[in-house]
């Protein structure tokens, strides 16, 4: 048995006065620090320690699928409402590995509910489930834990759930969410700040609860209202979801809402915070930009070196994380012939070697910024200046030349990461960087859809790639990034930011503020990441590539008894993470084949080091 506890919030920065012996480390440190910026100044590029994780050599296609009985049922209206419901809580459940069942609200009848234990209803008119209503009731008293997950329309038959909804009483109106106040506990990060919605809407159920409701999400405000809560009826439980926006940003509020339901829930999590660098080193634009000169009166060149670096650094040192820097060769737009080498090494010597000695790597993001597509790709008319690759050998030849570009500046070392250039790549380029470039495990392009950008899932693509998105970006860091930032710490227990240091170039992100306020942007959101959660693994972009791998591999079949979980392995390997949330006011007091600390509240994370956990409760 093991249990660990939260780790202390301490910062490296904090005094730590005392002893004799408790000085020695410091003044090791200081020592090993000056050595570092000696190697630094003469360029001297040191051998790095080991990843903290080492990538996996195991193929997709040789991955076992559990087919476990399905204990949660999900009912769909086939409308709009419906379907994307539908949609986010399949990739919400088969994420968590709860098996279920899917089925249009006419299949429904009444004798299958005693085949499940959990029913998600994405149904928006209630009238369509017809007398499988009453049969719903009778199931959540006799032990059935339903879950609303988006607020229908306030029909008749909808308003007849009441009673064991606890709802005492609702408006005819929706109410227009503006911010979200989340209790405590409930969401990782989720406590320390209210969170103001984007594109609000008449979303919600004007809803008034009955005494014995518990809400863990409310509007701001004096009058607040009900967003989502959890009710005791009978013995079952019902969860209400009252939220209504169902898409990719908030899937992890779905699934907290969902694990709110029955004693406990545990699911499978990266438990990583990676942060990247686009076009880092890169060739540095000449001249002066309007808000730099405005600010600090120094040239583009000046302002990269003596104050955005000194501050990214420093950021990074304070809260002990790494950063993955993506390297561009040069900005022409050449896209065939001979790619000449460009010999204008210095500034790729002084920034890499300090981003590698902080721990961090070096990736692969362009010999130039032109996206690896070919004549037939399709850019919509969005991308007028871009030229498309001539042939599939030009293509790779430009990959090989920035690769040997990166292997003489950056001795011994390997270059397993690709950012896609504007996140955009043609399926040409996908298996040009599978099949010819064995050396890159993984691309890290975007997590949210839109326009052309590649956009994906943690997962580990059939090609053997493994794909590790970006979830936000920018010095802006507005509401709803935030909003998913949050969603995704407490789905995937990830975060992964990504900033450019011409950010600090463009009005459309944030080149106004100035820098001192974008750069107080991103210091608030790594403050706010590293205090909801102080033991997330900070890791390099092959690191979490190798953590998306555990993750994605990783199955189960859990037992459940009164007092425990008991979960059951497949394709595990040396470790494997997960959350469990304990909702009826229980503690962790044995496990074995694991470890377990205390995150916040009810939420626990476990650490499997067995291909059989047992958890046992209070
Ligand atoms: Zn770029």
């Amino acid at each position: 048995m093991a249990i660990w506890q939260k780790k202390d919030n301490s910062t490296p920065e904090q005094d730590r006065s005392g002893s004799f012996f408790s000085m020695l480390p410091v003044a090791i440190v200081m020592c090993a620090l000056v050595l570092v910026l000696a190697a630094v100044a003469k360029n001297v590029s040191y051998t790095a320690q080991g990843p903290s994780l080492e990538l996996l050599d195991v193929e997709k296609q040789d991955i076992t699928h559990l087919s476990g009985k399905s204990d949660c049922l999900l009912i769909y209206e086939d409308d709009t409402m419906g379907t994307m419901g539908l949609n986010e809580m399949m990739s919400v459940l088969s994420q968590m590995r709860i098996p279920f069942d899917a089925l249009e609200c006419g299949d429904v009848q009444a004798e299958m509910l005693a085949d499940y234990s959990e029913l998600v209803l994405s149904v928006t008119h209630y009238q369509y489930l017809g007398e499988v209503l009453g049969d719903i009731r009778s199931w959540v008293k006799a032990g059935g834990n339903l879950m609303i997950l988006y607020p229908p329309e306030l029909s008749g038959s909808f308003r007849s759930l009441f009673d064991i909804l606890g709802v005492r009483d609702c408006g005819d109106s929706y109410a227009v969410v503006e911010s979200l106040h989340f209790s405590d506990g409930f969401l990782l990060g989720g406590a320390s700040r209210d969170f103001a919605v984007s594109d609000p809407y008449d979303s919600s159920m004007s809803v008034y609860l009955e005494d014995d409701c518990e809400v863990f999400a409310q509007t701001s405000g004096a009058y607040p209202v009900p967003i989502i809560w959890r009710r005791n009826a009978g013995r079952g439980t019902v969860v209400v979801d009252n939220l209504g926006f169902l898409e990719k940003g908030y899937r992890g509020l779905h699934c907290a809402a969902y694990s709110l339901l029955g004693p406990a829930c545990i699911y499978p999590v990266i438990n990583a915070s990676a942060f990247y660098i686009d076009d880092f080193p890169s060739p540095v634009p000449s001249g002066y930009a309007p808000y730099i000169e405005r600010d600090y009166n120094l040239s583009i060149k000046d302002f990269y070196s003596s104050r955005w670096w000194t501050d990214t650094y420093n950021l990074a040192k304070k809260y002990g994380f790494k950063y993955t820097g993506m390297v561009i060769e040069e900005y022409s737009d050449q896209v065939s012939g001979i790619f000449e080498r460009n010999t204008d090494m210095e500034r790729y010597l002084y920034f890499g070697n300090m981003l590698l000695n902080l721990g961090g790597e070096i990736g692969l993001h362009g010999y130039n910024h032109m996206p690896l597509v070919l004549e037939d790709f399709d850019y919509m008319g969005l991308f007028d200046s871009y030229s498309q690759w001539r042939s599939y050998q030009d293509m790779r030849n430009a990959v090989n030349e920035l690769k040997n570009f990166c292997a003489s500046l950056y001795p011994g070392r390997t270059f397993q990461v690709y950012v896609p250039p504007s996140n955009i790549i043609s399926e040409d380029g996908i298996d040009l960087l599978a099949s010819d470039f064995p050396d890159i495990k993984a691309i890290a392009s975007v997590y949210l859809p839109g326009g052309l950008a590649y956009c994906q899932e943690f997962q580990v693509e059939e090609n053997g790639i493994i794909s590790t998105p970006r979830v936000i970006a920018g010095y802006i860091l507005g509401d709803y990034t935030r909003l998913v930032a949050l969603s995704e710490l407490n789905f995937h227990m990830v975060s992964s930011h990504f900033q450019h240091p011409d950010d600090v170039l463009d009005e459309d992100r944030g080149a106004e503020l100035g820098w001192a306020n974008m750069f107080a942007n991103l210091s608030d959101y790594v403050d706010w990441l590293y205090t909801a959660v102080p033991s997330i693994r900070s890791m390099t972009g092959s690191e979490i590539a190798a953590a998306v791998q555990r993750y994605d591999y990783i199955d189960m079949t859990q037992t459940r008894s009164e007092n425990g979980i008991h979960l059951e392995l497949a394709n595990f390997y040396d470790e494997a993470w997960f959350m469990l949330r304990i909702n009826e006011g229980q503690e962790i007091v044995h496990i074995s084949g694991g470890e377990c600390s205390h995150l916040d509240n009810t939420l626990y994370l476990i650490r499997a080091v067995s291909n059989e956990v047992d958890i046992q409760f209070s």
